[in-house]
């Protein structure tokens, strides 16, 4: 499996947990505030994964697991996923998942083997297109990956990053479609370069639209 990239520690990246993150390449999307735009195109050393996993075979002792995150981890193939989160399980590390929610089918294939998934929700479905250029079908995809993470048993969160496009409104659409779901976060949005005229949503317009989506999901903010 190519490995775009490595970090040895994080206490931010798995809640509640410290754990080593594996940066997968690419993406099918290509929302206007990513910040790994070297991951996703191509501007990478490729990192060997037998090197990635002795690393963590050293550190386990201080580590509770480890994130599998992108780029779109899911556009890696199925089955050097599979074996790769079976090495980490081998070592009795947790293991999360990061998603854009695009391939449902994959998903499904890889959540009997993973303790955790965070998946992107960036705005209401048919407003996907104020973050990213969408390809036909994947807003089916989307809903279908929404559907299984809700009606599975693992433990899961749902996740917007706050485009300051998005209104309070929009926000509680997206918390109606994960009414009853486990847990949903709203992240401040860091302005990448080349957007600096973008103006992000305050603090409190932020801790406003928990409130809101708190009636649907238990709604968290962070960044802020
Ligand atoms: S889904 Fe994530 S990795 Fe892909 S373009 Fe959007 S922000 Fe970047």
């Amino acid at each position: 499996m190519i490995i775009a990239g490595f970090a040895p520690n994080s206490c931010v990246d798995y809640p509640k947990n410290i754990a080593a993150v594996v940066f997968l390449p690419g993406c099918n999307f290509d929302c206007w505030y990513c910040h790994n735009r070297d991951l996703i195109e191509g501007r990478f050393t490729p990192i060997d994964e037998k090197e990635v996993l002795e690393k963590i075979e050293k550190r386990k002792r201080f580590l509770d697991g480890v994130v599998i995150t992108g780029g779109e981890p899911l556009l890696s193939p199925l089955n050097d996923l599979k074996a790769f989160i079976g090495k980490i399980k081998d070592m009795g590390l947790l293991v999360k998942l990061d998603s854009n929610g695009t391939f449902p089918d994959k998903l499904a294939e890889l959540l009997p083997l993973v303790d955790y998934v965070a998946m992107d929700i960036k705005a209401p479905i048919s407003q996907y297109r104020i973050v990213t250029p969408m390809r036909e079908g994947l807003e089916e995809n989307i809903k279908k990956s929404i559907r299984l993470l809700m009606s599975s048993n693992i433990d899961y969160e749902f996740r917007t990053t706050f485009d300051p496009n998005l209104t309070k409104n929009d926000i509680k659409e997206i918390a109606e479609m994960i009414t009853g779901a486990k847990a949903y976060s709203l992240q401040q949005i860091n302005i990448p370069k080349g957007h600096e005229d973008k103006l992000t949503r305050s603090s409190e317009y932020l801790t406003e639209c928990a409130e809101i989506a708190s009636q649907y999901v238990p709604t968290k903010v962070r960044n802020i």
